[in-house]
């Protein structure tokens, strides 16, 4: 395994999922500095962490240039926009001495695009829901009318997370086609559609290192999607998470790295684009075994919250050691314990919801972490950005001591109108 050099880290993102990986890495004796770009209100408070605000995340060549200015060797997109915009090929090509922990621009390609990854995952035999993808309106419509059983539709390209419509009747379906392909409620996302089986069973997500060739997954975790309580109202970008999940048993994670992880990352290899960085995998276990939902091509937020809660090794080391095919040498320790993450949004998330009201936060206890998402710090002052604000994430002995933890961790949390689900993991607690 090669020394990890002393790390100076350009970690590009805001949300609750970068204030965790900067809180993890700046753990790591191997790191010196992290700018944040741009950060968010948590960041602004870690050691060895600055926020920087004078150049955009979506400006490659200005990353590059700060990059250059404060002897950057360490890059870490956090959001999977800038990887599928290619940051990794950019940043190869000017900066070619700079590491990169993230996928190239061809594989990021399986999330931005749901009917690449769909054909993916036909070529190499990977258990998915059957589908069959459009790439025009008629053809759509018809295969809709000829199937008989319960579809999902899914919007080719980046949605923000909304392009998954999972409609109740026949009627539903056809207006949700019309939407995406006709009236482009997602734009050109919604040029081409895949159109699949609807699957019955429990969700969980697997966060996975890859540097290539090898793959070793952190504890798999189960996310609550809906913002109210019992699974009701819209969906959101994620409520909640806990992790591991005991639905998957040794013998079932075992299935799903040999018949899923592996003979993905052994897929992008073979067909020219390795996948280096943290492959997301979304599964349902259906009564036919595990089928692959999505892949994401980065850490997913708020399930990074809980894993890395649990993660003892030093993630600095990891990452770099992803980007020199050398993982297969780390030892991942992971903790016996479980994690929880309860968001705790503003009011009206995820519908319209005011931005800058003044946040306080009372002293937590320690196993306790406030990881935020939507704050920023004006002057000493905390306020809210974002729909989703703070995460309060704690371990426990057992899932009922780390949601105990967790909640008495938002009793420090105080803004107005302030809104997050009681229920996290209580469907794991029954
Ligand atoms: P995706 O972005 O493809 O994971 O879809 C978003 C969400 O839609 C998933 O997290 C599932 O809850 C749901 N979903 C996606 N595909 C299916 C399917 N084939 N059957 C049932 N639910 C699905």
């Amino acid at each position: 395994m090669p020394p990890t050099p002393p790390l100076t880290i350009l970690l590009v993102g805001n949300g609750g999922r970068e204030h965790a990986l900067a809180w993890k890495l700046s753990q790591s004796p191997h790191v010196t500095q992290i700018y944040a770009v741009p950060g968010n209100g948590g960041t602004s408070l870690l050691p060895k962490t600055v926020n920087i605000s004078t150049v955009k995340p979506d400006d490659f060549a200005g990353l590059v240039a700060f990059s250059q200015q404060h002897s950057v060797n360490f890059l870490v997109p956090g959001p999977e926009a800038p990887l599928v915009d290619g940051i990794v090929d950019f940043f190869a090509e000017k900066l070619p001495e700079l590491k990169v922990f993230g996928p190239s621009r061809k594989a990021a390609v399986m999330e931005g695009s749901k009917t690449f990854a769909k054909d993916f995952m036909k070529r190499h035999a990977i258990p998915t829901a059957d589908y069959q993808n459009f790439f025009a309106y008629e053809p759509a419509t018809k295969y809709l009318d000829s199937v008989a059983h319960d579809v999902v539709i899914k919007a080719d390209g980046l949605a923000a997370g909304k392009g998954v419509i999972i409609p109740r009747s026949k009627e539903e379906a056809h207006a949700a086609l019309k939407s995406i392909m006709l009236d482009k409620e997602f734009g050109k996302a919604g040029n081409d559609v895949v159109i699949e089986e609807y699957l019955d069973g429990q969700e969980l997500s697997i966060l996975s290192f890859c540097d290539g060739e090898a793959v070793k997954s952190l504890p798999p975790s189960q996310d609550h999607k809906r913002i109210f309580d019992g699974d009701h109202g819209p969906n959101t970008g994620g409520m909640g998470t806990y992790a591991p999940t005991d639905i998957v048993t040794k013998e079932l994670q075992e299935e799903i790295e040999r018949t899923i992880l592996e003979p993905t990352i052994k897929g992008m290899k073979q067909e020219g684009f390795p996948f280096i960085g943290t492959l997301f995998t979304g599964l349902m276990l259906t009564q036919s075994g595990p089928k692959v939902l999505e892949y994401n091509v980065r850490f997913g937020d708020p399930e990074t919250q809980s894993v890395l809660a649990l993660l003892e090794s030093d993630l600095a080391e990891i990452m770099y050691n992803c980007t020199c095919s050398a993982l297969k040498d780390v030892d991942l320790q992971i903790s016996p314990k479980y994690a929880t993450t309860v968001v705790v949004a503003a009011g009206g998330y995820p519908g319209p919801y005011s931005k800058g009201t003044e946040i306080r936060l009372d002293a937590t206890e320690s196993d306790t972490y406030l990881f935020h998402a939507g704050t920023v710090n004006v002057d000493g002052k905390l306020i809210t950005s974002g729909g989703r604000v703070i995460a309060s994430t704690a371990t426990g002995n057992t899932l009922k001591e780390a949601v105990d933890k967790s909640y008495k961790g938002v009793e420090v949390i105080h803004f107005e109108g302030m809104q997050f689900r009681r229920d996290i993991a209580t469907r794991a607690l029954k």
